[in-house]
């Protein structure tokens, strides 16, 4: 499979949403709520069988999905701050495409 390039990642801070644009040409938006929910760190997804918190919880505060920054980390993710403090999440590039793309 080949790995999917982003041109450009943006954090849109009115629409609450990340904007992404990739080598091939495609754009897609992922909602701030969704990549919060989607977060793969050990805390929030769980790590060797064990739930993480998100397992556990219905509803996330205005804190936790709101994205204050993002950072690039060497060519393969980009790394998550967001409002609560919370800056363990490391979203590789395959899934950003995942969830720009769900349909795919
Ligand atoms: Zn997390």
């Amino acid at each position: 499979m080949q790995q999917p390039r982003p041109r450009v990642i943006r954090n849109d801070k009115e629409g609450r949403r990340l904007v992404t644009e990739w080598a091939d040409g495609r754009q897609g938006e992922i909602d701030w709520e969704r990549l919060r929910w989607a977060c793969p760190c050990a805390v929030c997804a769980g790590e060797m069988g064990i739930p993480g918190r998100l397992a556990s919880v219905t509803a996330l505060t205005d804190d936790e999905t709101t994205l204050e920054q993002i950072r690039g980390v060497g060519n393969y993710a980009i790394a998550a701050l967001w409002k609560d403090g919370h800056d363990t999440g490391i979203y590789p590039f395959t899934l950003l495409a995942a969830l720009a793309f769900p349909e795919e």
